[in-house]
């Protein structure tokens, strides 16, 4: 490459964030990121890990000792927590409503468990009824089990869903990615075996960290596994299938990473421990429920604006996550060409959507830092305007005028 075909040092457009995920970071985690590297074993390297643990504990409402960091986007905690609790043969039973229930299907399918799912349409939950319906007849090892989906915007209650797992001896896993930090989430209370996440939603950071928790049962399957330590077999009597199939997402050697024995295993990504950390330090300082109740708000706030657009919004609105909602493309409005004219012209993202709702539902976020008067506001008001410029007849302001009423309401 010569001189002048290097290409000049980043320098991001200036982008508003309102889809899906990832959603635009809080400033802080940013600063963050940026902070001097330590090394692995230096005492505040040591310290900061202690510190993430104890925070995520607070935002997962747990006790669980066994709290940490699977480094990696949130299908490393996906993967992880899959292929560390299930063995080959193992029945796993998972609901399916959405994208995601897909890829814990995938997940379980790739770590050789037998895997059976049960379906809803989406935009739609399940009854636990209908859980322990299933349950009972395919007697499962593990239940995985997405909370909230972006594929379809639904958030899966999960409160009742632990008792009926402990009934049935079934380990309960829930991949809570999009919907912690912003909807009710209690671990301990809910009697979750394992959770995982990302920080790309409602925690408001950059993808590559995935914040993971595991219940004293969780660490026991774990523990029962043959070991490997520092690429040496302890176990001499344990049958290969019973070695987690998967070095880098082996939960076990990951504990001994982050427990008091601090192992050797991968090498922390620092820069993304600063970034988790910080997620959680500004959750935690606002107050868990009071980011939960802005998401509500905002989420509120948007769905009324979308309403007031004269938008027909998709799904089961009262099992809805706060921090996303899905609204049907007017007909004769080009969806990909006007997402297009809201990020060139007005620097905002708004999400796209996958399978039976391609092309036919926008996806809005409302997460994080992103969960906000003025970020809903703009975009709403961007959205109006985009929508008449493609022939779609709206109520002036009157999306706006929706949400401003929904936070004047909650003031
Ligand atoms: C967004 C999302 C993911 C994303 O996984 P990544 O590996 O971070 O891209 C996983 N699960 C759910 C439920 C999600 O909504």
């Amino acid at each position: 490459m010569t001189p002048s075909a290097i290409p000049g040092p980043i320098d991001p457009p200036a982008r508003l964030l309102m889809g899906p995920g990832p959603i635009s970071a809080y400033p802080s985690v940013l600063r963050a990121m940026s902070a001097p590297l330590v090394g692995q074993y230096d005492p505040y390297m040591t310290q900061l890990m202690g510190e993430t643990q104890e925070l995520y504990r607070g935002v997962w409402a747990t006790s669980n000792d066994a709290t940490l960091l699977v480094d990696g986007t949130s299908r490393a905690g996906i993967e992880a927590a899959i292929v560390s609790l299930v063995r080959p043969g193992d029945r796993v039973l998972v609901p399916v409503f959405g994208r995601f229930g897909h890829l814990l299907a995938e997940i379980a399918e790739r770590a050789m468990a037998e895997v059976h799912t049960i379906e809803t349409a989406w935009g739609q939950v399940f009854a636990p009824s209908a859980i322990e319906e299933a349950i009972v007849r395919v007697k499962p090892t593990l239940l995985a089990l997405v909370q909230g989906d972006t594929s379809t915007t639904m958030n899966q209650p999960l409160d009742e869903i632990g008792a009926i797992c402990e009934r049935h001896g079934v380990l309960f896993y829930s991949d809570a990615t999009a919907s912690l930090g912003g909807n009710d989430f209690e671990a301990d209370a809910w009697g979750l075996d394992a959770a995982t996440a990302g920080l790309q939603k409602c925690l408001g950071g950059p993808s590559g960290s995935s914040p993971i928790t595991l219940s004293e049962r969780a660490v026991e399957v774990i523990r029962s596994r043959g070991r490997i330590e520092a690429g040496i077999r302890e176990d001499g009597d344990a049958s290969a299938a019973d070695f987690v199939r998967s070095n880098y997402f082996d939960l076990g050697m990951i504990l001994d990473y982050w427990g008091p024995r601090r192992l050797n295993h991968h090498t922390e990504a620092t820069s993304m421990l600063y970034a988790a950390r910080e997620c959680a330090r500004v959750l935690l300082l606002e107050g868990r429920d009071a980011v939960i109740e802005r998401h509500r708000v905002s989420g509120a706030a948007m769905l009324a604006g979308v309403e007031g657009l004269g938008l027909t919004v998709f799904g089961d609105v009262a099992h809805k996550m706060n921090n996303v909602v899905a609204v049907e493309i007017p007909a004769g409005v080009p969806g990909d060409a006007a997402r297009a004219a809201l990020l060139e012209d007005f620097g905002i993202e708004i999400g796209t959507s996958f399978g039976p709702l391609h092309g036919r539902v926008w996806r809005i976020g409302t997460m994080g830092y992103n969960a906000r008067e003025d970020a809903v506001l703009t975009t709403l008001a961007a959205l109006e305007q985009v929508l008449r410029r493609f022939g779609a007849s709206v109520p002036a302001g009157g999306g706006v005028d929706a949400a401003a009423d929904v936070y004047r309401g909650a003031a």
